[in-house]
């Protein structure tokens, strides 16, 4: 058997003619930007993710972008970022002249809350807790140690749309909160788009002129470090489609989790651990092992393409050298990255490929 990581078009053939009804229904409208499909698409994403405000943008980055730009975020400025995280959560705040300042990881893979005062400094002006895998981070102490500091917080959900803290939303408990509509998140797009959400009505004007050149009228430009980022009718449309689909959608890969935690056996393993209270939605099923390359040599040995998110922690990154950082800087991230692989697990997948994918890690030496 041959089991591809992700496989997008089972997703798409789940709910083919709701898209294809809202694809043709954009195309025909004859207006492509700004217009009827985004904002109803704003007002059912600010319902859906139980927040005020939801403002559309072109993709995940330019919503952590704009969201550091709007709490005027910028030079000079500190921001305590996760050390195992997605390029892209640093880049929201390097984009800006901001310096991201890293966190070690707590055994769940997420910010750790323990650690965060250590890394405080005068310069120091918000914290982006990211809900890596899928798993929401332990919010709590993170906002206590926020509102003791008066730091701002932007929660990156690009992996967790829908996970739940203690029955709220990821999202509602910063600042602003930044969600990737790309089309492998769990909340997916057919192309590249994000939002921000937050109850701010001023940092929701903020990112909206941000995202349209600076300018709440046309051709009257007031902020400018303005970008051309706007989530397109197109997307939009195909977005409403898919919301009332998306708890099914989430389901389906509890399901597919379950799964895997239930029927993987295998010594050489460590399994993903979920902290009481914390929702996961499972963007990735993350298994960690000393021997990577063996794992993953077996897997494709067996037709199975397994992944790793991700092999370069960003404080080791060419584009980041000039922050200075050295292998040995911080030993959990750098672990991590030498021995975390993902399986396959995508909407649409098989309970026979499940089970395929368990055998052949259960088979492994
Ligand atoms: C995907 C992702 C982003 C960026 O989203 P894009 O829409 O791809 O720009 C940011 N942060 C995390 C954690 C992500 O997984």
């Amino acid at each position: 058997m041959k089991i591809e990581f992700n496989v997008l078009d089972r997703q798409f053939r789940q709910f083919q003619d709701e898209y294809e009804a809202a694809a043709l229904r954009a195309l025909r409208s004859g207006w492509y930007i700004l217009g009827k499909e985004l904002e109803a698409f704003e007002q059912e994403y600010a319902a859906f993710n139980e927040s005020k405000y939801c403002v559309g943008v072109g993709s995940g980055l330019d919503a952590l972008v704009l969201a550091f730009r709007a709490l005027g975020v910028g030079p000079g400025d500190e921001v305590l970022v996760p050390a195992n995280t997605f390029i892209a959560s640093v880049m929201g705040v390097t984009l800006n002249g901001a310096t991201p300042v890293f966190v070690e990881p707590d055994e769940f893979y997420l910010l750790d809350a323990a650690r965060l005062e250590a890394a405080i400094t005068p310069r120091t002006r918000a914290i982006l807790p990211v809900h890596l895998y899928g798993q929401i981070c332990d919010m709590d102490p993170i906002l206590e140690v926020a509102r003791r500091h008066n730091l701002f917080v932007v929660e990156d959900c690009a992996q967790a749309h829908t996970a739940r803290y203690k029955g709220k939303m990821a999202g509602t408990f910063g600042d602003i909160g930044c969600f990737s509509f790309f089309p492998t998140k769990n909340v997916g797009a057919f192309g590249d788009a994000g939002c921000i959400v937050t109850d701010n009505p001023d940092l929701a004007d903020k990112v909206r002129t941000l995202r349209n050149y600076g300018s709440k009228v046309k051709y009257h430009n007031e902020m400018e470090n303005g970008v051309n980022s706007r989530l397109d009718e197109l997307q939009a449309a195909l977005l409403r489609a898919k919301l009332p689909h998306v708890a099914e959608l989430i389901a389906q890969r509890e399901s597919v989790a379950r799964r895997y935690l239930a029927g993987i056996r295998n010594e050489k393993l460590i399994l993903p651990a979920i902290r009481p209270g914390c929702g996961h939605v499972w963007h990735l099923f993350v298994v960690r092992t000393a021997d990577r390359a063996g794992l993953m040599a077996h897997l494709e040995q067996a037709g199975i393409h397994a992944q790793i998110h991700y092999p370069i922690p960003p404080h080791l990154a060419p584009c980041y050298a000039k922050l200075g950082g050295c292998p040995g800087d911080y030993p959990i991230a750098e672990a991590y990255a030498d021995q975390v692989v993902s399986l396959p697990l995508y909407n649409g997948m098989t309970d026979e490929e499940v089970q395929y994918v368990v055998d052949a890690v259960n088979s492994w030496q």
